[in-house]
């Protein structure tokens, strides 16, 4: 088992190697990467990664498209906020 403490996190892995800064850089990536999300379908924080792009609830047993590295992108935030407004649009005229 590699160390895995409070300061260093997940980028223990790495030991001395690539520099203090990079390491903390890839912390900032690698540390949501290994984290546990709140599953939108069950309402339990048990989505983890399963590849990439891939997020498996261990819940409810859903398997949901995710970005790569984080459950939920800038990007698909944008698009969902995006689609809401539109659809809150379409009803208040309808
Ligand atoms: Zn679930």
């Amino acid at each position: 088992m590699t160390k895995h403490t409070k300061k260093v996190g997940v980028t223990g892995k790495y030991g001395v190697r690539y520099g203090a800064s990079i390491r903390k850089q890839l912390k900032r990536i690698e540390a949501p990467q290994h984290a546990r999300y709140l599953c939108p379908f069950c309402g339990k924080n048990s989505i983890k990664r399963a590849s990439t792009g891939i997020w498996h609830c261990g819940g409810c047993n859903k398997t949901i498209a995710g970005g790569a590295y984080l459950f939920s992108t800038p990007a698909a935030n944008t698009a969902r906020s995006t689609l809401r407004r539109l659809r809150d649009l379409k009803e208040g005229r309808a």
